[in-house]
């Protein structure tokens, strides 16, 4: 997809602090963070939201989440403990059309889910 703001940053077309990248998911520090870790994991394929997500996605939805956990253990926070969110939708404050794992850490979670 050429006009998806995540597709740019996974293909480096506009800059991100890029921590972590391979072929199939890139990770990136979130320009608003909202906690001491915040970063975003995202698979460079254009998947606009989970309810887009065919058979054909389910292993690279499984590396999304390998790739949380090592960023995790990158950021130092495997053990301290995270949070990953994915909003999906206008009542869950979705912005960007590309699917997306919120990962938060490194400090005490204040707001309850929801
Ligand atoms: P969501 O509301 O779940 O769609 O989250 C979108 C997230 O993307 C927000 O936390 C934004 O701060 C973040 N964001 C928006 N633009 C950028 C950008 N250029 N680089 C990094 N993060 C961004
Ligand atoms: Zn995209």
């Amino acid at each position: 997809m050429t006009d998806c703001l995540f597709c740019k940053i996974a293909k480096k077309e506009i800059p991100s602090e890029i921590v972590f990248q391979d072929d199939l998911v890139t990770v990136f520090k979130d320009i608003n963070p909202a906690a001491p870790v915040h970063l975003l994991i995202i698979p460079n394929k254009h998947i606009p939201s989970v309810n887009e997500i065919a058979p054909g996605d389910e292993e690279l939805i499984g590396k999304l989440f390998s790739a949380a956990r090592g960023a995790a253990e990158l950021s130092g926070i495997k053990d301290s403990g995270y949070r990953l969110i994915v909003n999906n939708g206008p009542d869950a404050h979705q912005e960007i059309s590309h699917i997306h794992l919120h990962l938060l850490g490194g400090g005490k979670m204040k707001h309850p889910m929801g």
